[in-house]
Formats: structure tokens, C-alpha cells, sequence
């Protein structure tokens, strides 16, 4: 029992440097063993520790790069789209430049258009009413300009969208606008020429510088025979060779020679009016010829069925010969 017990205790001898004694130390056998294993068990269990921290430390990092990783997906998006908006931007921005171009060009049209009618007015003196819609004309062609200018600048890009988008929309309305100018415009111009041409070719003219009339229109006594006939025109005494004036712009429908007539003009003008001049001593125009109000068309004479020199005048409308001097009377003081 003793032996066995002594068997069970260990020694442990300590020993610090030369001065000190050797310390012993005695131990019981289990206690002696119990220590490294305790030892051995810590440890394991800081290792364990030591492992649990640095997994959750890198579960953090993984986390923080994860995260990182995130942001700068976010980062690289908010740039691919702010990207995408500069690009739309600059597609607006360009597409309206070429609205510009277009509005320009039209406006230019427009202007020519516009000089045309203003041309033609003060030549004429007629007042169309077109002047409005050429007053509002140059009015958009001044907004337009300023609209094209530097508006874009330092404002938020949505903004700059909407600007875009708005200034677009102007442009449209304004080119819907423009559009209805030109095919106004020129309607109202050839409305204006219709009416001029309707003036011009009227035949109001005293077609010769004498205003002695010798005989009127309707029923007289003819001078040959003496028995009571229709006279469809009137007689302007004159001297040989005194110019003869067509009273009104219209085309040469006959320029001839008959018995009775002599030498002869017919000339056809709008409305179904046509002005006839006998007794002519030489034509000065041709059948087809388009002559203007006033344009001398023949020298006076005493040809054909005549007794002295003279002009005969007709006005024929719509195949009937009518009494000239209603058209001819009010119109004598545009003989210039
Ligand atoms: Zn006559």
C-alpha cells in the first residue's frame, strides 16, 4: 500500500541559477499528468477561439468588399446613365439644331414669298390682306432665332431634357404654322395676280389720244345708205397714222384685213370681254400676241367701210356687242 503510494507521488525538482538551492517539489502522479492535458485543452480551445475571431474578421471584410463591390456597381450604373442622359441630350440638342436648319430655310421661303406679295402690292397698290400673316412671319422667324440660342446653360440635366423637349415642341408648332403660311401665301398671291390680271385685262382705256366721238352705239342713220341701222360700237374721229392703244391687257384673237372693217384687231380679254378696232391704217401686232393695257397695237386710219379717219370700237361681252363707253368713260384719267 505504501509502495504503491510512494509509486504515485513524482518529484519535481526546480532549478532558477547557481546561488538559489534546487527546489523540489512533489507531486502526486494524476495531478503531475493533469497539467500538460489542461495545458493541451487551453490551448486547443484558443485555437479555437483564435479561429471563430478570424472567420467572423474575415466574414466582416468579405461583407466590407461585398458592399464595396456594391457601391461601385451603383457608382459605374449612375454614371452609365447619367451617360445615356448626355447622349439623349445631345441627340435632342442635335435634332433640333437640323429643326433650325429646316425652320431657317422655310423662313427664307416664307421672306421671298412675303418680298413677292410686297413687290407686287406696291407695284399694284392694291391692298391685300396679307399683310398680317407677314407680320407674324418675321415675328417667328425672331423668336425662332432666340429659342436656338444659349439657353442650355448650368441647369440640371432634367432640366435640360425638358428644355430640350419643350423647345421642340415650339418648333413643331411653329413649323405646323409655317407650313400653313406657305400654302397661304402663295394662294393669297395668286389671288392678288388673278385680281390684277382681272383689272389689267378689264378694257377701260380710251383706245386713242382723240376723244372726238363722232358717233355712239346703238341705232342711227347709216351714213352710207342713210336708212335707220344698229351701230355696235363708237366712232373716234382721229388723224391718219395717230397711235392706237389696246384698252385692255388680253390675247390678239384676229389682226386681219375684210371689206367692210378693213384692217382689223380683235383682242380677247377675261370675262368673256373682247375689244374690236376698225378701219386701221397697219396693224402693229399679230393673231397670238399678248398685249398690255395701254400697249399700242396699230396706227388709226379710214380702211374698209369708212368715210374719213376714224376708230371704230367695239366692246363685245360674251359674243353680243355691248355700249363701250360704260367701260371706257371712268378710266379716262389712267390714259398717261
Ligand atoms: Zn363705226
Amino acid at each position: 500500500m505504501k509502495r504503491a503510494s510512494a509509486n504515485r507521488r513524482m518529484t519535481l525538482l526546480v532549478m532558477r541559477d547557481a546561488q538559489h538551492s534546487v527546489k523540489q517539489i512533489h507531486l502526486s502522479k494524476p495531478l503531475m499528468m493533469a497539467v500538460p492535458a489542461a495545458a493541451v485543452l487551453s490551448l486547443s480551445g484558443l485555437i479555437l477561439a483564435l479561429q471563430a475571431h478570424s472567420s467572423q474578421a474575415i466574414s466582416q471584410l468579405e461583407q466590407k468588399v461585398t458592399l464595396e463591390n456594391a457601391k461601385n456597381l451603383q457608382l459605374q450604373n449612375s454614371v452609365n446613365s447619367r451617360e445615356q442622359s448626355i447622349e439623349r441630350l445631345q441627340n435632342e440638342i442635335i435634332k433640333l439644331s437640323t429643326q433650325a436648319k429646316d425652320m431657317q430655310q422655310r423662313m427664307q421661303q416664307v421672306d421671298q414669298l412675303e418680298r413677292q406679295l410686297q413687290q407686287f402690292i406696291q407695284k399694284h397698290g392694291t391692298g391685300m390682306a396679307a399683310d398680317d400673316s407677314s407680320d407674324k412671319a418675321s415675328s417667328l422667324s425672331r423668336d425662332a432665332s432666340q429659342h436656338v440660342g444659349g439657353e442650355f446653360v448650368a441647369v440640371h440635366q432634367n432640366e435640360m431634357l425638358d428644355l430640350a423637349r419643350e423647345t421642340k415642341d415650339d418648333f413643331q408648332e411653329m413649323q405646323e404654322l409655317l407650313k400653313m403660311m406657305e400654302s397661304k401665301i402663295p394662294q393669297t398671291l395668286q389671288k392678288a395676280q388673278e385680281t390684277q390680271r382681272q383689272i389689267a385685262g378689264s378694257p377701260t382705256l380710251w383706245p386713242t389720244e382723240s376723244k372726238v366721238m363722232t358717233s355712239s352705239f346703238g341705232y342711227r342713220t347709216d351714213p352710207f345708205t342713210g336708212r335707220a341701222s344698229f351701230h355696235a360700237g363708237i366712232d373716234i374721229a382721229g388723224d391718219n397714222g395717230e397711235p392706237v392703244y389696246a384698252a385692255g391687257a388680253g390675247k390678239v384673237i384676229a389682226a386681219d384685213q375684210s371689206g367692210a372693217r378693213g384692217r382689223y384687231i380683235v383682242i380677247e380679254h377675261p370675262n368673256g370681254l373682247q375689244t374690236w378696232y376698225m378701219h386701221l391704217s397697219k396693224l402693229q401686232v399679230k393673231e397670238g400676241d399678248s398685249v398690255d393695257k395701254g400697249e399700242q397695237i396699230a396706227l388709226l386710219g379710214s380702211t374698209g367701210r369708212s368715210t374719213g379717219p376714224h376708230l371704230h370700237f367695239q366692246v363685245v361681252k360674251n359674243d353680243k356687242p355691248v355700249n363701250p363707253l360704260p367701260y371706257i368713260r371712268a378710266q379716262n384719267s389712267e390714259f398717261d
